[in-house]
């Protein structure tokens, strides 16, 4: 069994969702996983931004230029009448459901509703277009086997049985169609995988099903070097280890949900990005192998707030740093950069939502500072220490920009290094120039 996933631009219109039907394969089972169509999140992000604020006739206007939008989509994919006949019923059910969010106290559990409806809408239209060209295909439900634990991770051991459960029903069918992004939470509510979701969903999938290959097929032709919204001249990568992807997508590489390589790197199963609009390109395979140039690639995470707790108790003293981890434990908040001296302790969090509380109580320690709109820029290779320099090179690119924070030898796949958001692009261009533009041999 193969997963083949599909972003939001690669199903972004009638044509798009044509395209995709003639990349899947017709000798070998597949499960289809689905994103919304391109803008269809943000849009629906929107329609729940203006109910929260009680405006409900601008949440009303939005929802039926949305409406018209997918009229449209109806009138291009379909040929025959019965086909546009069902794609309407499709959407009056989904907006029947957003609308229905409108007449009551707007909460948590209506915006997730209502940011379900995308993959919803995607995927029925495109099963609807399966069948109208006479190919068979089972859409299979995701609120069906999809959930998260209380902690918000997925439920592995309830995802493989309800899915293999699913699955089971349709012996002999080779092609599953389900949406990506949408699951339900431990107390059955409707709810999601966090934006770009729909990768994590398919190495989830991936990995219940234990498939021999992840696919996630995209709008560029894999893993670049670099992020090539904000620097010129970057180039796909071949071949990438599970840990180095991990690393990426953890770091801001966009390409891939932050958490989407775990499932599939702990079943050992290789995932390949791919383009949709150029589906023969070689994209980038991430795999258990490892090795190849010392500079893999480079990534960078904003909205981070760096902690710094001095405290001259924390010379020569063991227990401390315990004590500092035990509040960010208590508060359920991860820690990504740690760097250290003999009087003081820095440390990096990505999620504010309790950062009051965890400066309290590290005020117990010592002082306490706070620095906000920081990124941390993320170099990411096999800087071996029989491979000397690397750090070196990363460093010296970044000469001229102030550094706040250095993390070097926490994995043999890292460099780390945090800076003001505001020199961010600076970074990544000097480290584009500095650190991949010289010559092949110099980086192997
Ligand atoms: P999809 O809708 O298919 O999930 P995304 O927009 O989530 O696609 O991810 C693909 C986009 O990620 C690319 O168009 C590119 O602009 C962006 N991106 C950011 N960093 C990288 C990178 N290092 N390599 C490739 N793409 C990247
Ligand atoms: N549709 C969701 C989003 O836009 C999930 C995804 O595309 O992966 O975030
Ligand atoms: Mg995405």
């Amino acid at each position: 069994m193969k997963i083949m996933k599909f972003g939001g631009t690669s199903v972004g219109s009638a044509e798009r969702m044509g395209a995709v039907s003639q990349l899947l394969p017709t000798q070998e089972p597949v499960i289809v996983v689905l994103s919304a169509m391109s803008g269809t999140t943000n849009h629906l992000v929107q329609i729940g931004e203006q109910l929260a604020q009680g405006n409900v006739a601008q949440a009303d206007s939005l929802t039926r230029q949305l409406e018209q939008h997918y009229h449209k989509v109806i009138a291009d994919l379909y040929k025959q009448d019965p086909s546009k006949d069902k794609a309407k019923q499709v959407l009056a059910q989904v907006f029947a459901d957003i609308r229905a969010c409108f007449d009551r106290p707007f909460s948590p559990a209506s915006e997730k509703i209502i940011l379900a409806q995308g993959e919803l809408l995607s995927t029925q239209l495109f099963q609807l277009f399966q069948e109208e060209n006479n190919i068979t295909s089972v859409l299979l439900p995701a609120l069906e086997f999809m959930r998260i634990t209380p902690d918000e991770e997925p439920d592995h051991a309830y995802i493989r049985e309800h899915l293999q459960q699913q699955l089971a029903q349709y012996p002999g069918h080779q092609l599953f169609i389900t949406q990506g992004y949408i699951c339900r939470n431990a107390k059955g509510e409707i709810d999601n995988l966090k934006r770009g979701g729909s990768d994590y969903t398919a190495s989830i999938i991936g990995a219940a099903v234990k498939a021999s290959e992840i696919q996630i097929w995209t709008d560029i032709d894999g893993m670049h070097n670099n992020d090539p919204r904000v620097v010129k001249n970057t180039y796909p990568i071949a071949e990438l280890s599970f840990d180095e992807a991990a690393e990426l997508a953890y770091f801001g590489a966009k390409i891939l949900h932050p958490s989407s390589i775990l499932p599939a790197q702990q079943h050992n199963i290789p995932v390949r990005l791919l383009n949709t609009m150029q589906p023969e390109a070689q994209g980038t395979t991430i795999s258990s192998k490892k090795g190849g140039n010392k500079f893999k690639a480079v990534a960078a995470k904003d909205g981070i707030i760096a902690i710094k707790i001095k405290s001259s108790r924390m010379l020569l003293a063991y227990g401390f740093l315990r004590s500092v981890f035990e509040v960010f434990e208590r508060f359920k908040t991860p820690i990504d950069m740690i760097t250290t001296s003999e009087v003081a302790v820095s440390l990096t969090i990505d999620n504010p939502t309790y950062l009051p509380e965890i400066t309290e109580a590290l005020q117990r320690f010592g002082t306490v500072e706070i620095d906000t709109e920081l990124t941390i820029v993320c170099v990411v290779g096999d800087f071996m220490e029989d491979k000397p320099g690397a750090a070196l090179r990363v460093v010296q690119a970044l000469r001229n920009i102030p550094l706040r924070m250095i993390s070097y030898g926490g994995s043999k796949n890292n460099i780390s290094i945090l800076v003001n958001t505001a020199h961010k692009v600076e970074a990544l261009v000097s480290i584009n120039e500095g650190v991949f533009q010289e010559k092949e041999e110099e980086h192997a």
